[in-house]
């Protein structure tokens, strides 16, 4: 037996660490109660420039200087650099975005802007995507300028003890509308408010139970996307004299066509993924893993079909093929009316090794005979990113992880939707989906997203927070 490792954490005073945590939540309840609403709503214009305003005056509180940007009045993002010695390289990056998803209020059990605490979570707008992370950020921050406080400097000028890197605090907005106010934007005038050897970002290293083992997915890799504006030709006519050429119906035709999905195709991420999951797995569920990470469509097809819980079913066969569906349908304009065009938006998803050609391709073959009547053009297109996984900051997280939670098994995982990882990606930062949380086994960690009573756990929190601390401690150390 050798002794664990000592964590940077572990010399914490346990009351320090405990105030930390209590502080970790009101930021937390504090973030979730500015509505940071995007799209931005004509009555609250202003919401990611008051969250990242809120966050400039934390940092302030803690003697640490930041600076609120904006491409677009009231559509701020926010930045901070703590200082290291210098001597460990170019600097971590702990990314987050302000924005959140709208929420429909009426069918919440708590208000979705209130920042409740009930029944041991935090329920709000953001307690998972991505508030979460950035209260933890930017406790961590809070942390790092105390202790250089306590040590007799100054945190606005002088390095953190200890730190041999810098560390960036950088939270933007718009990331859920594609990042071209936010991070998009930065990247082209400010990018060393990004510029990085490495980024902690959303989507990763929560406990994820599986046939009774508990595995933390570390986002590596996202899907790219496209989306198509499909234009439908018909024949215009009178309504009392139905037509075959009816844009509307060959619309119809054409989107049951788009949606039937195509075969798996396995990346190496997901292979790795799967591979590793079934590795601490015996029996059926194990041989349903391996058939999933096989080679041979056919075994991966059938072990598709055999997951019978809706919800990892939906999640890995988004992971393991190029996905179409088929979201806005436009035709007609009077009921009397035979409309002689039709418009189809579809979101495709990319695997990597997907290319936007590719994705056309797929798109005009599936319609078939009907391509002939149906013009594609592309609305908005970015590639798969992926993050290397042999490398020491990969192993860093993973060994954190482990550090924290013994049982614990990380594995590099993909996320199906696209984050600000994509804006990083063009300044060559590798990112990493890393939002420690322990939750129980039967939190439905990935309905929430998006979902009605948002929620995350405290004691899932509190426990996360020094992972984090010490992934940057080490990191930087
Ligand atoms: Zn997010």
């Amino acid at each position: 037996m050798t002794a664990p490792p000592a964590l940077p954490s572990a010399a914490l005073d346990p009351d320090v660490l405990g105030r930390a945590g209590d502080e970790l939540l009101e930021t937390l309840r504090e973030l979730i109660r500015i509505p940071s609403v995007n799209p931005v709503p004509f009555d609250a214009p202003d919401g990611e420039t008051r969250a990242a305003t809120w966050i400039a005056l934390a940092l302030a509180d803690a003697g640490v200087p930041s600076e609120v940007v904006e491409l677009v009045p009231g559509r701020g993002s926010v930045s901070a650099r703590l200082r290291g010695d210098g001597s460990g390289g170019e600097p971590l990056l702990l990314l987050s975005h302000l924005d959140v998803v709208p929420a429909a209020a009426g069918a919440w059990t708590h208000g979705p802007f209130d920042g409740d605490l009930a029944d041991g979570y935090v329920w709000g707008r953001g307690a998972v995507d991505m508030k979460n992370l950035l209260a933890m950020e930017l406790t961590v921050v809070r942390m790092l300028a105390a202790e250089a406080r306590a040590a007799g400097r100054d945190p606005a000028t002088d390095p953190i003890p200890g730190l041999t890197r810098d560390v960036i605090l950088t939270s933007t907005a718009d990331e859920e509308a594609g990042g071209l106010n936010g991070i998009g934007w930065i990247v082209q005038e400010r990018p060393e408010l990004i510029q990085a050897a490495a980024a902690i970002n959303e989507s990763g290293a929560v406990a994820t139970s599986f046939g009774g083992r508990r595995f933390y997915p570390i986002g590596v890799a996202e899907k790219g996307y496209a989306v198509y504006r499909l234009t439908v030709h018909g024949t215009w006519g009178h309504g009392s004299m139905p037509r075959d050429d009816n844009a509307a119906v060959r619309a119809a035709q054409a989107v049951i066509r788009l949606a039937v999905q195509g075969g798996p195709r396995p990346t190496e991420v997901m292979r790795t993924f799967l591979g590793g999951v079934a590795d601490q797995l015996d029996g059926e569920q194990a041989r349903l893993l391996r058939a999933l990470a096989s080679e041979d469509p056919r075994l991966g097809e059938a072990a598709l079909d055999a997951i019978c819980d809706p919800t990892p079913a939906r999640v890995i066969r988004a992971l393991l093929r190029d996905t179409v569906s088929p979201n806005i349908v436009h035709a007609g304009i009077k009921y009397n009316v035979i409309p002689g065009d039709a418009s189809i938006e579809l979101d495709c998803r990319l695997l990597p090794g997907t290319t936007e050609e590719d994705m056309r391709e797929t798109v005009i073959g599936r319609l078939g005979d009907l391509a002939a009547h149906v013009d594609v053009a592309l609305v908005i297109h970015a590639p798969p990113v992926a993050a290397p996984v042999d490398t020491d900051v990969y192993r860093l997280l993973a060994r954190t992880v482990v550090d924290h939670d013994p049982d614990g098994i990380p594995l590099p995982f993909m996320v199906p939707f696209a984050t600000d990882a994509k804006h990083t990606a063009l300044l060559d930062v590798p990112t990493y989906g890393f939002s420690p949380l322990l939750l129980d086994p039967e939190e439905r960690f990935m309905e929430r997203f998006h979902g009605v009573d948002e929620r995350v756990g405290v004691d899932a929190l509190r426990w996360g927070l020094p992972v984090l601390y010490d992934v940057v401690r080490r990191f930087c150390g």
